[in-house]
């Protein structure tokens, strides 16, 4: 699902460099991302959504050679394969939670907002537990409630991969397990990929795959 090969990242500015010589996260895995903070976790997960490219190196996701493709079609690729968790959800707060959950439609026209969405952004709030809450506000939801709106969000456009930030960060123990199940359960049940970075150390046995960012790769200067 995602296969880095000789990756060769620093930003524009400099300063920090990411160099991968070769990771790879296999179809239908459920993959923690570790490293402390500024280690490059994000920076990561930028590389394989195609927001950030590398200087050098092979960056396929999905089958896709992110790394060839323009910025258009990067934005695309992102857009319509790719499912995110925001760290803090990013949810807009003028919109209802319905709107929230069908919000990657506004943000690309190849992603047609149907009636087979329609149900399918009904059925996954009712998965996780939303039906009654379609019309509130994210102001209007409890911490825990805001987390499985970003989930449903994330899974709407049927996404091959789920890429999450730390998405339990600001979560309760106990609410932080109830969304990680529900994440888990939904990509299961829809054969999804999970890329999912946190600081957690007590969820990773929950996880097939660790990935721990600062032994990705020779840092040279
Ligand atoms: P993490 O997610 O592991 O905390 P990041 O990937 O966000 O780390 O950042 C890695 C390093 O890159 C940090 O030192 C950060 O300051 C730097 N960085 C992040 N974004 C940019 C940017 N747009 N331009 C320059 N440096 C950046
Ligand atoms: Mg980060």
């Amino acid at each position: 699902m995602i296969s880095l090969r000789d990756v060769r990242f620093e930003y524009a500015r400099g300063g920090f460099s990411l160099n991968v010589a070769e990771l790879a996260v296999p179809s239908g895995a459920r993959a923690a991302a570790i490293g402390p903070s500024g280690s490059g976790k994000t920076t990561l997960l930028n590389l394989i959504s195609g927001i950030e490219r590398p200087r050098s190196g092979e960056v396929s996701t999905a089958g896709v050679r992110v790394d060839r493709l323009s910025p258009a079609a990067r934005r695309s690729f992102r857009i319509t394969k790719i499912g995110f968790v925001f760290q803090e959800f990013l949810l807009l707060e003028y919109l209802d939670v319905l709107d929230n959950i069908l919000y990657p439609y506004r943000l690309h026209r190849e992603l047609r907002l149907d009636a087979s969405v329609r149900s399918r952004a009904h059925r996954l709030a009712s998965d996780l537990g939303l039906k009654s809450l379609l019309d509130r506000l994210p102001a209007e939801l409890s911490q825990g409630e805001r987390q499985r709106v970003a989930i449903a969000r994330a899974l709407v456009t049927s996404p091959t991969l789920i890429l999450a930030d730390e998405p339990t960060g600001t979560l309760d123990p106990a609410t932080k397990q109830q969304a990680l199940d529900l994440l888990f359960e939904q990509c299961e049940a829809r054969s999804t990929t999970l890329l999912m970075v946190t600081h957690d150390h007590g969820l990773l046995e929950q996880f097939g795959q660790i990935i721990d960012v600062e032994a990705l790769g020779p840092t040279e200067a």
